[in-house]
């Protein structure tokens, strides 16, 4: 097991857009394990490369193990293939951004196409996994929790 630094905002790291993997080498495989565990550590429920300081479209997530009811999943290229009309809005942490919750509006259901080891899969998730899949997924493109907070506060 081996954690990772943590980067924390405002980083010049987590502004940056990712760039797709080519292929799952071993050491993309051992960086996804080393996601996890820093992950759990920190504790948290979704961890995105950029916040280990990597710059690959991969994140990892767990809604349900703190509940005690584990569903790891790890994402390399995501893709949201569609979005609920639906929205919600609920308080999101970020482990970049410690102790500073805020209310975030959210598509209800995402739909997401990924690659792991295994294949490719395409699954749509929905409440907790929804948000935590959003919020990833927006560290793979430079966007954080804040820059979601002023885009709402400018409509
Ligand atoms: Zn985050």
């Amino acid at each position: 097991m081996s954690l990772l630094d943590i980067v924390i905002w405002p980083d010049a790291r987590l502004t940056r857009v990712c760039a797709p993997v080519p292929i799952i080498t071993p050491e993309i495989v051992r960086l996804m394990a080393d996601m996890f565990d820093t992950m759990y550590d920190a504790p948290g429920r979704g961890l995105a490369a950029p916040q280990v300081g990597r710059s690959e479209r991969i994140f990892v997530f767990d809604a349900g193990w703190k509940e005690g009811n584990p569903t790891p999943i790890a994402c390399v290229n995501p893709e949201i293939i569609a979005l609920s009309e639906d929205r919600l809005t609920g308080e999101e942490g970020c482990l970049s951004i410690p102790d500073t919750p805020m209310d975030i509006e959210r598509a209800a259901q995402v739909t997401l196409r990924w690659t792991d080891v295994e294949g490719t899969h395409e699954r749509t998730f929905s409440g907790s996994e929804a948000v935590i899949v959003q919020h990833e997924y927006d560290h793979l493109d430079g966007i954080v929790i804040y820059d979601r907070v002023e885009k709402d506060d400018a409509q």
